[in-house]
């Protein structure tokens, strides 16, 4: 018997045993540091000679792991494999599929820990953070299970006399998932396992960042009984083998999840047909953010405050959802950004490998050297706040940043930074509210601070974002809760972890019959 769906719980570290318990799986996952990775192709371990570092941000000179790296024949191979495999695969019915995620869910919450303990290095991810993660990982598997076991049985539709009708789902064939490094489990496991669980082998290609937690899916999912060659996996240089992937005849469906330049990249490119190609591939493109809190005059400043703060500095606004504007109503400017400054105090950075700190590292040089270009531009464009300071002696370590009276124009304001980052401005009413929240190209989360049900039922319908919040931050989805994914630039909405995700990857058919 499948009970019904409920999240994972997250792991209360003021709990003395729980702080231990993360300590000795940080001491595992040390003593396994450094060691080398394969591409996964049909089942069977391809070490290559061509290997990339996976290095820990807050301490470059620390080695994750070393990845294989697969070149283009290693696609050629994986998708021969996958297609093998999806004879077969295509078969077992929902019941069956659902089963080895169920397993590889409980797995996981067995390793739940440890798998966390490889993010807090590899992904600098601070521990309840990882936690998080790892949990959002298993409910995606529950999740997505338990939806397959429903969509399975098809759908009603109608039948006249002497007709029998029948619409039912049918997998598309093998595709490719391409998750970014921010969510270094959850959302490579929930790009994977749903198109697999829909009965389509799957090639992943995980971040050049985050390789090392990415193979830990493929283990969990081996133990759990996932056939060979149903889940294939080719990290590699995007450069290389990205297009490639995304234009291989056979590759039936691009789940990808990351910028906007990148996604723009995949969706023109996937339209094309290729040369013995015999079907139109689907694309799913989650894709970047320009998350705003605003808040109304009659708003409870304190959770104001904390709302914009938690979601700007929280895994140092590493998220798609993160909270990087700010527009407060003019009567309370001053004091909320007063009170904002105060607790973006308590975000200090450090080595979440080493431990419990509230911001890490941010993610790599390039990463490191975008965030301190847009520190310098927020100083031309208005007042630094709070913060500002960077140091990359060691590790990729920037300060929690508040600018206030910014241009809500103004690069800032507009474009994605993904560090900690946030930018303040003033708005005279809640129409100007309004409207500066939805001056972005974006539409993926946002969040309404206010006291006043008619302004919140207004931003229900008017505040242009695929996940609105009232009277909380605007990050922390959780799967069956808060279906995720947004609209405008922000990508093709497919709302992960919610009722609709996996017909993304499903084929539905009518069959009818006289008699
Ligand atoms: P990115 O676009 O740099 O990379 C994402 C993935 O695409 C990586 O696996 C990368 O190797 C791959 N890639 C890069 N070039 C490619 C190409 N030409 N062809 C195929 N694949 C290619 O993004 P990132 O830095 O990894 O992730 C951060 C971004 O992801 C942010 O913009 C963030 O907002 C977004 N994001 C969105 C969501 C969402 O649900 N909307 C969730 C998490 C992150």
């Amino acid at each position: 018997m499948v009970l019904p769906y409920k999240h994972e719980p997250f792991t209360d570290f003021t709990d003395k045993q729980n702080r231990a318990d993360y300590e000795s799986a940080l001491k595992k996952v040390e003593s396994e540091l450094g060691q080398d990775y394969p591409l996964v192709i049909g089942g069977e371990k391809v070490y290559t000679d061509n290997k990339f570092d996976s290095i820990n941000p807050a301490n470059k000179s620390q080695v994750i792991g070393r990845s294989s790296m697969a070149a283009t024949e290693h696609i050629d191979k994986a998708m021969e494999e996958a297609k093998k495999a999806f004879k077969e695969w295509k078969k077992w019915t929902a019941e069956e599929r659902a089963e080895v995620l169920f397993k590889a869910a409980a797995i996981t919450r067995r390793r739940k820990h440890e798998i966390s303990a490889w993010m807090s290095y590899e992904a600098n991810k601070p521990w309840g953070q990882s936690d998080a993660d790892t949990a959002e990982a298993i409910d995606f598997m529950e999740y997505y299970g338990r939806q397959m076991l429903r969509l399975g049985q098809g759908r009603e539709i109608n039948d006249r006399p002497g007709e029998n009708n029948t619409f039912f789902y049918q997998p598309l064939g093998p595709g490719v998932t391409i998750p970014p490094w921010n969510f270094a489990f959850a959302i490579v496991t929930g790009t994977t396992v749903g198109p697999i669980v829909a009965g389509n082998p799957v090639l992943m290609k995980p971040s050049e960042n985050t390789p090392v937690v990415a193979y830990k899916l493929v283990e969990i999912l081996e133990e759990a009984g996932l056939p060979k060659g149903v889940l294939n996996f080719v990290p590699g240089d995007p450069a290389e083998i990205g297009d490639y992937l995304v234009d291989h005849k056979d590759t039936h469906f691009v789940n990808f999840t990351g910028s906007v330049q990148t996604g723009k990249r995949i969706y023109n490119r996937a339209s094309v047909v290729q040369e013995g190609q015999k079907h139109l591939k689907r694309v799913v493109a989650e894709m970047g953010g320009k998350d705003t809190i605003i808040v109304d005059n009659d708003a409870d400043l304190d959770l104001a405050a904390k709302s914009i703060v938690d979601s700007a500095f929280g895994f140092q606004g590493q998220k798609c959802s993160a909270c990087s504007r700010a527009i407060v109503h003019q009567d309370v400017y001053d004091e909320v950004l007063e009170k904002a400054i105060e607790k973006a105090k308590a975000y200090t950075t450090g080595n979440p490998g080493e431990e419990d700190v509230p911001m890490g590292a941010v993610v790599n040089q390039k990463q490191f050297d975008k965030i301190k270009e847009y520190i310098e531009i927020g100083k031309q464009e208005g007042e630094l706040a709070y913060g500002g300071e960077t140091d990359d002696s060691k590790g990729y370590h920037v300060s929690p940043t508040i600018f206030k009276d910014m241009d809500p124009e103004g690069r800032i304001m507009q474009e994605e930074i993904f560090g900690p980052v946030v930018g303040f401005a003033k708005a005279k009413d809640f129409d100007e509210l309004l409207e500066l929240a939805n001056n972005t190209d974006y539409a993926l989360t946002g969040a309404v601070i206010s006291n006043n049900r008619a302004h919140l039922n207004r931003a229900r319908y008017e505040f242009e974002v695929g996940n609105l919040y009232f009277n909380r931050g605007c990050t922390g989805s959780i799967v069956g809760y808060q279906p995720f994914g947004g609209f405008k630039m922000s990508g093709t909405d497919a709302k992960a972890g919610g009722p609709d995700y996996l017909l993304n990857f499903l084929a539905p058919k009518t069959v009818t019959e006289s008699w």
